[in-house]
């Protein structure tokens, strides 16, 4: 150890915002640090991460023992990862054509036994056990429900009366299920054509295009007598509504190992004591099965979903930043894991042992603290590496690229001037908002200026790189017409800071819009148009992101060149997964490309027909970068829209050239990701840029037993360049609870992020698999899980009803929409870049992403106090929900619509439109006028707090009862019936019921 008595920096006397009160303990805040005030468990008084209770004392262990050696424990230390040679020469194959997910998916198909028919007896007199729910159909009183974890103190379980006359026919039409577990649940063919000619473009994603109007909701052929009432079966409004009440406006604690949070839909404050906060990691379940046995037997999935830049709201410190000047990080020798609370300090405070892997290492001199009598450091509250979950740390010349420190990233704006472009109206657009738009460039907190460096390109078939330095009294500008061999024509004045060639840029902007004002040209290239921006980083010795703005397919002669290749005869073939596929070849080597130089690339599509999206969004997919798609583009109807996504992504938190590492305990590890990312090797996760919306599934297996004292932990290491070019560890720990009671897996459960999980693991298998297999295998695996908490953990298995546990009771509406969103629904009336598009995206999104769009927020209006400020609670996603005499807002992060009943009352539309009636109103109407009306006003403010919160803008379309459009609002009604097949919820629950008894697990 050296002796130059190097002293760390006390992190907390760094001026960050919001650190003020943390000293001696936490920040008394806006709540009390009123520990442990919920969640499992009975009250405890925190003390940190308990050296007893996250972290039993350390036996003394065999520091190499060879069951030690697991993911994390690979010698190479982060930075080695830049000069290895990849493990693995496969390009990302996580995400294109591996065969984990349906392998896995698979296996977990053939670990089910489905054939057996043996149907357990039908009870007509459910034990008593069961009587909340012993009501006739049709008559169940709302109170008697099993709501909201309080039925967790008795009975941590749902069951619903599932027997009746709907049992009889709970699929009408569908053949019986044959054994094998191959039949039963029949999603229709192709859906009947739909109106001819409506307008494809008007369906965003998220959807089914233009259909047929559904028949009858529920159950079209045949009506049962008696219907099940759609209040008894479990509701997500409720559940959320429930969550809410309980723990809306508090303080989670992150002290307790396993703790499951909020719903991501309750407002609550995170205080991190030792765990990260929910909104970087979420898992499927906060209390992972002892074994591996275990784990088959119940099917549930091990995950975690993790953000790692996740927005913090205002009230919640940012991440403190550790800073161990020279030395760099402090980790265990043997698996590399970073400090953190769990490490366990032994020998007076000289040595500690790895929480990872066990392994006995040396305090190192500067870093040497005295142990109090409870054998925590006496330092213990003033490192944040060694009480919080979650914290940066500065990294040290070994972090980065050649050894040396990266500079500030660049952003280059790339609009292709082909025909269409200049026509619609779309490069003056961007030329004119850029102008306002680069003063709001991202910079560190409290710096004047942003360090991110810009550059201007045009295309068409051609490239115009454009000098702006701000010497020049004129922007030049500098043709490539090669596109066999990419390169940047000029070595200065390309990336510029924009302060200083405010002025010659502004003029370059002006001059564009003219420049092409007369172009004839309608061919474009795409791919040489990325390779430049890597280029230009490259010379440019940083990383960044291109802002593409692209039109149509790449037909002019050059690599990466395209063809029209959408057939809608391989919809429901074996071949289907083709459509899905990227071309192979010039895209792959460019994400490779843009992954080692740090290059993000965003697309922003204008298209008026196919333009092969899953090849054209390939990288922005590989590069942690975002896709937009604004179809048949009209400046004066989708022009504000397209501005506002740009706008949030120009100015949106980020990292750049980012790699992340998951480390575990002892017993399981990390095994498989998904996002939009880049997999070198099995272990790197690499991500070109990662924003404040991207997320990461990691799926975990066993390797071992675990241990119910222990515990179990992860610890998700994310090395990354800010924006002003220093490089940094982001670290986030999180202890979870080991059960060999299958019981303690489903109470610990988390529906939202099992969703998000199951969406990532389908939509990534649509790329190996027929539709038809993955969602027979959704099905399957649904009632898997569900069939054994009945065996296991229920405490009544009534055969007429279906049982679930409380916390995964509305788990089965998620999954049957899931099903019905378009990627998996086999139709020819959906686009299929419109599918590609949302498979790409759903990737890449957080669980509260993925919550919204399976399950949209249906609001109210008509009745509501304009003067009370809170939003009228939302309403279950059903057409019996649905007035005539009603307003409702609908929205699920990618779609607005405005649902007008037809016998709206006039002084409402005239509140609102300032028309007389329904009558007056114009078609297409896609703003709300201005008006002085209170209504107005307030149905106008709650439209923007929800655009504000969201990632994406969402383009409003207001549709009128039984006119046409109002399809396209119908199909997010997703506890109905499918407008291309796909069951409505009650009739899913039947099934799922059904399926459960013939499953003999
Ligand atoms: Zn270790």
């Amino acid at each position: 150890m050296s002796q130059q008595g190097y002293v760390a920096a006390p992190p907390y006397s760094q001026a960050q915002p919001g650190m003020g009160g943390y000293q001696g303990g936490f920040r008394p805040g806006p709540a009390q640090p009123n520990y442990g005030h919920y969640g499992g468990g009975a009250p405890q008084t925190f003390q940190g991460p308990q050296t007893g209770g996250m972290k039993s004392p350390p036996p003394v262990s065999t520091p190499y023992s060879p069951n030690n050696q697991q993911n994390g424990a690979h010698p190479q230390r982060y930075p080695g990862a830049y000069g290895q040679p990849p493990q693995s020469p496969a390009y990302d194959s996580r995400a294109t054509s591996a065969p984990p997910p349906p392998m896995q998916l698979t296996n977990q198909m053939s670990a089910m036994n489905m054939g057996n028919y043996a149907s357990a007896p039908v009870h007509q007199n459910p034990p008593p056990s069961a009587t909340s729910l012993q009501q006739p159909f049709g008559v169940p009183p709302l109170s008697q429900m099993p709501s909201g974890p309080q039925s967790a103190h008795m009975q941590p379980q749902s069951s619903m009366p599932m027997s009746g006359p709907p049992m009889g026919h709970p699929f009408p039409g569908a053949p019986p299920p044959h054994p094998g577990g191959s039949g039963g649940f029949q999603q229709p063919g192709p859906g009947p054509a739909g109106p001819p000619g409506y307008p494809q473009q008007a369906a965003p994603f998220g959807g089914h295009m233009a259909g047929p109007q559904p028949g009858p909701m529920g159950f079209p052929a045949g009506p049962p007598q008696k219907k099940l009432d759609l209040d008894s079966i479990p509701s997500t409004t409720q559940v959320i509504d429930d969550d809410q009440a309980k723990y809306g406006g508090q303080v989670f604690s992150t002290n307790t190992r396993g703790q499951v949070p909020p719903l991501v839909t309750t407002n609550f404050t995170v205080q991190d004591q030792g765990n990260a906060s929910p909104r970087f990691m979420r898992c499927t379940t906060y209390c992972l099965p002892c074994t591996s046995d275990l784990a088959k037997q119940c099917q549930v999935p091990l995950a975690c979903i993790v953000k790692p830049f996740a927005s913090l709201p205002k009230d919640e410190t940012p991440l403190y930043l550790v800073n161990h000047g020279e030395s760099g990080p402090i980790r265990c020798n043997r698996c590399k894991a970073y400090m953190c609370p769990y490490m366990q300090f032994i020998d007076g405070g000289r040595r500690y042992q790895c929480c990872f892997c066990n392994c006995i290492n040396e305090v190192p001199v500067f870093y040497f603290q005295h142990l109090d009598h409870m054998g925590r450091r006496v330092d213990f509250y003033d490192k944040a590496e060694l009480s919080l979950g979650s914290y940066e740390m500065l990294a040290t010349l070994d972090y980065c690229k050649n050894n040396k420190l990266p500079n500030p990233p660049a952003y280059v704006f790339m609009i292709d001037v082909s025909y269409n472009n200049v026509k619609s109206g779309l490069v003056r657009l961007i030329c004119n908002e850029l102008k306002t738009l680069l003063d709001t460039l991202p910079s560190e907190q409290g710096a004047d200026s942003s360090p991110v460096k810009v550059g201007f390109i045009t295309y068409n078939k051609t490239l115009h790189f454009y000098n702006v330095k701000s010497s020049l009294s004129q922007p030049q500008m500098l043709v490539v017409s090669d596109m066999t061999e990419m390169y940047v024509p000029l070595s200065d004045g390309f990336l510029v800071n924009f302060q200083e060639s405010r002025a010659i840029i502004h003029n370059l902007l002006t001059q564009i819009p003219d420049m092409f004002a007369d172009t004839n040209e309608s061919e474009t290239v795409f791919a040489p148009v990325i390779q430049t921006g890597v280029e230009a980083f490259k010379e440019a010795e940083c990383s960044g992101k291109l802002f593409i703005f692209h039109s149509a397919m790449p037909t002019a002669e050059a690599p990466g060149k395209l063809k029209n290749r959408d057939d809608k005869k391989l919809i429901n073939t074996e071949k289907e997964k083709t459509l899905f596929q990227p071309l192979k070849g010039t895209y792959e080597q460019l994400s490779k490309d843009c992954v080692a130089q740090g290059c993000c690339v965003d697309l922003f599509l204008f298209p008026n027909q196919y333009v092969d999206v899953a090849t054209l969004a390939d990288v922005p997919s590989h590069t942690g970068g975002s896709i937009f798609k604004y179809n048949n583009f009209q400046v004066e109807t989708d022009g504000e829209h397209f501005l506002q996504d740009l706008r949030k992504e120009v100015r949106k938190d980020i990292g750049f050239d980012a790699i992340m590492r998951v480390r575990t305990s002892t017993g399981f590890r990390a095994t498989d990701f998904f996002g939009a990312i880049h997999m070198k090797n099995t272990t790197d996760v690499e991500m070109a840029a990662v924003d404040c919306d991207k997320a990461v599934a990691v799926e975990f297996k066993h390797d071992d037993a675990l241990n119910e004292e222990t515990g179990a932990l992860i610890q998700c290491a994310l090395l990354y360049t800010t924006i002003s070019g220093q490089r940094r560890l982001r670290i986030l720990n999180l202890s979870l609870r080991c059960s060999s009671n299958l019981s303690e897996l489903y109470k610990s459960s988390e529906t939202d992020s099992l969703i998000n999980f199951f969406a990532k693991t389908s939509y990534r298998a649509i790329l190996n698999q027929p539709l038809k297999n993955i969602r027979e295998i959704l099905v399957n695996q649904t009632a898997h899980m569900l069939a054994c908490y009945r065996k296991n953990c229920a405490s009544t298995s009534v055969a007429s009803q279906l049982i679930m546990p409380d916390a995964m009771k509305v788990f089965p509406v998620y999954m049957n929409s899931l099903m019905k969103t378009a990627p998996l629904t086999a139709s020819t009336e959906l686009s299929t870049d419109d599918r590609a598009h949302q498979r790409l995206s759903v990737m890449a999104m957080g669980v509260e992403d993925t919550q919204l769009l399976l399950y949209p927020r249906l609001i109210p209006l008509h009745d509501m106090d304009v003067t009370n400020e809170a939003l009228p609670a939302p309403l279950r996603c059903t057409e019996e929900r649905l007035a005539d005499t009603g307003i409702f807002l609908l929205e699920n992060g990618h779609s607005m619509f405005l649902w007008l009943g037809q016998s709206s009352p006039p002084d409402v539309i005239q509140g609102l439109f300032n028309v007389p009636s329904l009558a007056h109103l114009q078609g297409n109407m896609c703003v709300l006028p201005d008006l002085d009306s209170p209504l107005s006003k307030k149905v106008r403010s709650i439209m923007r707090d929800l655009l504000e919160k969201r990632p994406k803008s969402m383009k409003l379309q207001i549709v009128r009862q039984k006119d046409k459009p109002e399809i396209m609002f119908r199909q997010f009604l997703v506890e109905d019936k499918g407008l291309h097949g796909g069951a409505s919820y009650m009739d899913f629950l039947c099934h799922l019921h059904r399926e459960i008894k013939h499953l003999n697990i």
